[in-house]
């Protein structure tokens, strides 16, 4: 179904993909040569989504780990053509190359890349800090090499080769953070290859992507991680209660926390400063929150859960999540014994 949505989005054309398997595939790819280098849930998804939709002839993924280079090449044809043992020789040739491996590992990577770029290639990433990624990737980028950072602003809990998926872009936004000079033409087509995975495209500067997602995403994670841990400290001394009763929103909070550590720890390391400007504020907000509950406010207390309701529903109204109740949850069926009515007559 979502397949359906991404081919709808960019102008494509029919093709037979194996056995009962029709889908649909784009007229004219726009990278001929892509090169993958992380083969996690961001990474697995680029090479997947550009095979399944056309925008890559070619999809070449690496990755420092022989495990994952092992299954991408079991999982095969969907995820990549090529799987190369190193960074370097992945590159070769690549007209784009999107580094998708934790934050804090750019920069190494692009140090290694940096004497393979094809000249006139397109260097980008998917990192979800934009600043210290330009900082630390910049410096070794060869002249003739077009350097945008992005970051697909798409995910799940999971990671590894076996989490990605071609869908995880449909209707996401993928910001792009490129610095003043930088080719137009190289800009347009990293654009078009994001919208042939199905993705809504917007520029910003990287200092304000990382204030938006700051508060978007960045501060949600930590107040998530917080939670958890409180909680498991919590489930000492409650036993299994905490596990027990988890169905409120303490469980939405697991899913969260569940997060990859490596890539959330880069994450709070390298996007520092806003996450701190950001949990100020929030404090702020907090202790406002705790002196109307103490004071029994409740005026205060409804007027701002009035105002975050608003937020939720604009946020199903512009397509950014299900209107479904429970997050679209499936809660099974009933019990097939009717449900024990202790107070009702016979012929009620
Ligand atoms: P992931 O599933 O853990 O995948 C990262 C992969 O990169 C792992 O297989 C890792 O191997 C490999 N790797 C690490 N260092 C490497 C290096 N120097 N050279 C080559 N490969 C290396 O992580 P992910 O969720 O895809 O995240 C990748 C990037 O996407 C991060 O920058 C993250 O900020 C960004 N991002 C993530 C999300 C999300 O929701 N997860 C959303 C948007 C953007 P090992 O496991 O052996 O270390």
């Amino acid at each position: 179904m979502q397949h359906d949505v991404m081919h709808r989005r960019t102008g494509t054309h029919k093709q037979q993909m194996g056995p009962g398997h029709e889908t649909e595939m784009a007229d004219a790819p726009v990278i001929s040569r892509l090169a993958v280098i992380g083969a996690g849930l961001i990474g697995g998804s680029v090479a997947r989504a550009a095979k399944a939709s056309g925008a890559a002839k070619t999809v070449v993924v690496t990755d420092s780990s022989p495990e994952a280079r092992k299954r991408v090449r079991e999982i095969g044809g969907n995820f990549a053509d090529e799987v190369a043992e190193t960074s370097a020789e992945a590159v070769k040739d690549a007209d784009l190359v999107v580094i998708a491996v934790p934050v804090g590992a750019c920069g190494e990577v692009a140090r290694e890349i940096s004497d393979h770029l094809k000249p006139g290639a397109i260097l980008s990433d998917v990192g979800s800090v934009k600043t210290s990624v330009a900082r630390d990737m910049a410096p070794f980028v060869p002249k003739g090499v077009h350097f945008i950072p992005a970051h697909p602003v798409a995910g799940t809990e999971n990671s590894g080769p076996d989490a990605g998926f071609a869908e995880l872009f449909v209707n996401r936004w993928c910001i792009l953070t490129p610095v003043e000079g930088t080719d137009p033409a190289a800009i347009e087509k990293l654009k078009a290859f994001w919208e042939m995975l199905g993705a809504r495209v917007e520029a910003m500067t990287p200092e304000h992507h990382d204030l938006v997602l700051a508060i978007t995403s960045h501060l949600p994670h930590l107040i998530a991680y917080t939670i958890v841990g409180t909680a498991d400290e919590l489930g000492e001394v409650t036993e299994s209660e905490v596990l027990k009763f988890s169905a409120g929103g303490f469980r939405d909070f697991t899913r969260i926390a569940a997060s990859d550590p490596t890539m959330w720890r880069d994450v709070f390391l390298h996007n520092k400063d806003a996450v701190l400007e950001m949990l100020g504020t929030f404090m702020e907000d907090l202790t406002r929150l705790t002196r109307a509950m103490r004071r029994g406010d409740g005026d205060a207390l409804f007027e701002h859960f009035t105002r975050t309701r608003a937020i939720r529903r604009g946020i199903v109204n512009i397509g950014q999540d299900s209107a479904a109740p429970d997050f679209g949850r499936q809660h099974g069926p009933l019990p097939i014994a009717p449900i024990a009515r202790p107070y009702a007559s016979d012929d009620d």
